[in-house]
């Protein structure tokens, strides 16, 4: 038996990073138990069906596939086997109130064309600003994520420090869009990008333009069955490598003697000995409600917003609707303030529509649509009673959409469902029902950010989007191979 083979591991959660873990350290050799609270794999990435209709109840778009690709093949995998996938093209439409629309594409010919019928001009901007995010893109790919973090003088060599200069991470996103195309509607087509990490492009760092090449050019996926065939992927390679995994199952407390944690217990009661801990559970949630400490300063860290989620079963599909659209707002900053700053919903919110039917059929019945919405929202620290006004909230979000882009859809509604910051709370154990966890301000991240080790317990370890390096998909799958790279390395 290797030393590996005798050590047991508990994983809390089977969010994308617990699954990574999972699999990859079954896959060197530990005994792997993973617990999940919910009854399906993915965390904010599960997907559920219900009535034939199927749901990704969070991500809806996969980026940097070759991350992935990486994860499978380090357990001999084949991710582009397991997880077929389409590469979309367009890859979105903004829609704008004055009827207008901009079409956006990693054909860059494509998208460009677009922009000159738009706002004529504008075209001229776009390949000095795309150049750019694209060295964004490559410098933070290598120099901010793609190794372990090891301390803050790990972190501050010659080269890192350059890089922060000359990325853009002291200077702000918006301002500098503003700068490059002049028009604010070009500026938030090219910036609003920040709020996949739930950052306001007004606040977020430039360096967050490297958003832009991800999705123009490496592209934006859709997985046949959609984004819940990752984790249902992920459950498959763990468990075929040995892990056990035991959904529906609540871990309450985790026990500790001195500076190790040497057990955790279910909410059964069941005690489980084990001799280190994955917590993919939210740091700050698993710091303050697994690890007994309130006062971890990720608890005081700033978290990101929420949003509303709405899963609407339509009795029929819309055929001039892509798979990826968005309502932009006619003042983003407005919209912005009134989310980030006001903690209340925007009188015009900014609306992002996916309708997966327009790619794979089998997302729905014939002839019918998956529609689902998602409004950027304050978490629960704002002002927005979501228990008392759910309906009314989710009511005005399906009026918006059917006056601006779908005529008639309320009247096709089957059936509706909802999320809100409650749910992300509740269900998902995400802190103040922050969607995206914590932020990812220039103070929040790289050494700044939570590390993946606790600092006193030597066999607690973290992986997830609060964690290093950040939140997202690919990130968290990034994160999760370097937690277990430093396992690997300090436990044997
Ligand atoms: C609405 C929304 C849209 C998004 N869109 C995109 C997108 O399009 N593309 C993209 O790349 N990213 C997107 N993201 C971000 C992405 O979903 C997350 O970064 C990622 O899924 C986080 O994964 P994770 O493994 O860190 O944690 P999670 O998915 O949060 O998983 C943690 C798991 O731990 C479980 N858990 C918690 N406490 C316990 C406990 N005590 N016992 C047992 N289990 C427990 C939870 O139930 C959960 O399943 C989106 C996120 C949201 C919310």
């Amino acid at each position: 038996m290797s030393a590996a083979s005798s050590r047991h591991i508990v994983i809390v959660g089977a969010g994308v990073a617990g699954l990574t873990a999972a699999a990859l350290l079954a896959h060197h050799g530990y005994r792997v138990s993973l617990f999940e609270k919910q009854s399906v794999p993915g965390g904010r990435a599960a997907a559920m069906t219900w009535d034939g209709f199927t749901f990704d109840l969070g991500p809806t778009l996969l980026f940097m596939p070759d991350v992935y690709r990486e994860a499978f093949a380090r357990w001999g995998g084949d991710f582009d086997r397991e997880v077929p996938m389409l590469r979309l093209r367009p890859n979105y439409r903004l829609n704008y109130a004055d009827g207008k629309n901009l079409v956006i594409s990693s054909l860059l010919s494509e998208t460009m064309r677009s922009l000159e019928a738009f706002a004529p001009g504008s075209s001229d901007g776009f390949l000095r600003y795309f150049a750019d995010a694209a060295d964004a893109y490559q410098r933070s790919r290598r120099l901010f994520v793609g190794e372990r973090i090891r301390s803050f003088a790990h972190f501050l060599s010659p080269e890192r420090i350059a890089a922060l200069f000359s990325t853009g991470a002291f200077r702000h996103l918006g301002a500098q869009a503003l700068r490059s195309f002049g028009d604010p509607r070009v500026a938030g087509a090219f910036s609003f990008q920040s709020m996949y990490l739930g950052m306001s492009p007004f606040d977020a760092p430039l360096l967050y333009r490297l958003l832009l090449f991800t999705e123009l050019g490496e592209g934006i996926f859709f997985p046949l069955g959609g984004i819940g065939a990752l984790p249902r992927a992920l459950d498959r390679a763990a468990r075929s490598n040995g892990a056990q995994i035991h959904y529906d199952t609540e871990i309450a407390e985790v026990e500790r003697s001195g500076e190790r944690v040497v057990a955790v217990r279910t909410g059964g009661g069941e005690r489980i000995e084990c001799d280190a801990i994955v917590l993919n559970a939210d740091l700050p949630y698993a710091y303050d409600r697994l690890l007994g400490d309130p006062e971890h300063r990720s608890l005081r860290m700033r978290h990101t917003p929420s949003a509303l989620l709405v899963y609407a079963a339509l009795e029929e599909r819309y055929d001039d609707l892509l798979h990826h659209e968005f309502l932009m707002p006619s003042d983003l900053r407005r919209t912005c303030t009134d989310i980030f700053e006001r903690g209340r919903i925007p009188e015009d919110p900014a609306i992002y529509l996916c309708a997966p039917g327009a790619s794979d059929p089998r997302m729905a019945p014939p002839g019918k649509e998956a529609l689902y919405l998602l409004v950027p929202a304050p978490s629960l620290e704002g002002v927005v009673d979501w228990a008392g006004k759910r309906d009314a909230i989710v009511d005005r979000a399906l009026r918006i959409v059917e006056e601006r882009r779908l005529p008639g859809l309320r009247s096709r509604i089957r059936w509706v469902r909802s999320r809100t910051p409650l749910e992300f709370q509740n269900e998902l154990s995400l802190n103040r029902g922050s969607a995206f966890g914590l932020s990812h301000d220039v103070f929040q991240i790289g050494p700044m950010r939570p590390d993946n080790r606790h600092a006193k317990l030597k066999n607690c370890y973290f992986a997830g989007a609060s964690t290093r390096p950040a939140t997202g998909l690919p990130l968290v799958t990034l994160g999760a191979m370097q937690s277990v790279e430093r396992i690997c390395e300090e436990l044997g």
